[in-house]
């Protein structure tokens, strides 16, 4: 039976987290992919999207497999994770504020009309915009997770109002809690900026496309700091072009990285991170994998275990 941890992604991330999970178990035998070794001594794969999933099938005695990230759509995409293993997510403090701080970021730069100040500095405008009234302006969260929890309540402290959405009913102090298709439908026409938090699954693919922008009131601002196949790009191209959408500010893309003919580069409204929101850091969330192994090992249940069957 084996008792090794593959690391697979970039060099550099491998060495960051075979330190930080060894400073916790120093027992760990620890492997970097490619030097895979005797596939039947690995038992434990912790994966970022860069690794080749079908790989994973080699590993005969494999009990559990780790996401590098809070998203597990890499691994669920064909041919999925091998029948029978489970898999866990990152949910982690650190990636957590990460992700609070660009959505407020970007929420502000459309909020205090940064775009049109960047523009009239450009031109040596001296002109003041009519004042911001965070109170009107409302925020529609997708996705009540982990992250679309901690973005809602830090926007509500900031005194927006908020609404978020999620799959199953959620009752959460200060937000407007909707849920499902009806959910969906009361809450885009009342949201004048929109945030993505959602995984990717079947469900959520290609969810911002021309009829919810249609749904959204004119000069709404879109920000998706989720996946870019949430987002159906020439619909939003089309509505920004329109005038219906103001500006979006957008983290993640299909394909990734973002070709550099792609209209989004140039485009005077849309603003670009290069999936770079929220960032893992090794040494945060190094102590729930480990803690992970050892269940796995003692056949106690998982911590952030994904749902295979919902996909997130
Ligand atoms: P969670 O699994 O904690 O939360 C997901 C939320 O989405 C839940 O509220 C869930 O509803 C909701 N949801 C899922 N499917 C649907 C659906 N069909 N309809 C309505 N709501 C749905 O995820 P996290 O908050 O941890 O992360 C969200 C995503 O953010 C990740 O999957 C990843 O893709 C992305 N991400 C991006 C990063 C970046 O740097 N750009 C960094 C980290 C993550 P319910 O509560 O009912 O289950």
């Amino acid at each position: 039976m084996g008792n090794a941890v593959l690391l697979a992604t970039r060099a550099e991330a491998m060495s960051e987290w075979a330190e930080a999970l060894r400073a916790l178990d120093p027992s760990l035998e620890i492997r970097c992919f490619p030097d895979v070794g005797d596939p039947a001594g690995i038992e434990a794969a912790v994966v970022w999207t860069e690794h080749d999933m079908a790989e994973l099938r080699r590993y005969p005695n494999l009990k559990l497999i780790v996401s590098m990230g809070a998203g597990v759509d890499h691994l669920l995409r064909p041919p999925g994770p091998p029948p029978g293993v489970p898999v866990a997510r990152l949910v982690d403090a650190r990636l957590t504020q990460g992700m609070t701080e660009w959505v407020l970021l970007n929420v502000l730069r459309f909020h205090r009309q940064d775009p049109e100040y960047r523009a009239q500095q450009a031109a040596r405008i001296w002109r003041e915009l009519p004042a911001p009234d965070a109170a009107a302006r409302r925020i529609g969260i997708l996705g009540l997770g982990a992250l679309g929890t901690a973005a809602a309540r830090a926007l509500s402290g900031l005194g927006f109002p908020v609404t978020g959405w999620s799959r199953r009913p959620k009752a959460i102090a200060g937000i407007e809690c909707r849920h499902g298709a009806d959910g969906l439908a009361a809450m885009l026409p009342r949201t004048a900026i929109l945030v993505c938090l959602l995984p990717l699954t079947p469900a959520t693919r290609g969810l911002i496309n021309a009829d919810l922008l249609r749904a959204l009131p004119r000069g709404a601002y879109v920000i998706n700091g989720a996946r870019g196949g949430h987002v159906v790009d020439a619909d939003l191209l089309r509505a920004l072009d329109e005038g219906h959408i103001a500006g979006a500010a957008l983290d993640v893309f299909e394909p990734e990285p973002l070709p550099p003919d792609h209209p989004y580069w140039s485009h005077p409204r849309v603003f670009i991170t290069p999936h770079a929101a929220s960032i893992t850091i090794p040494r945060s969330a190094a102590p729930q994998v480990v803690e992970n192994i050892h269940r796995a090992r003692a056949g106690r249940p998982l911590l952030n275990l994904v749902d295979l069957a919902a996909g997130y």
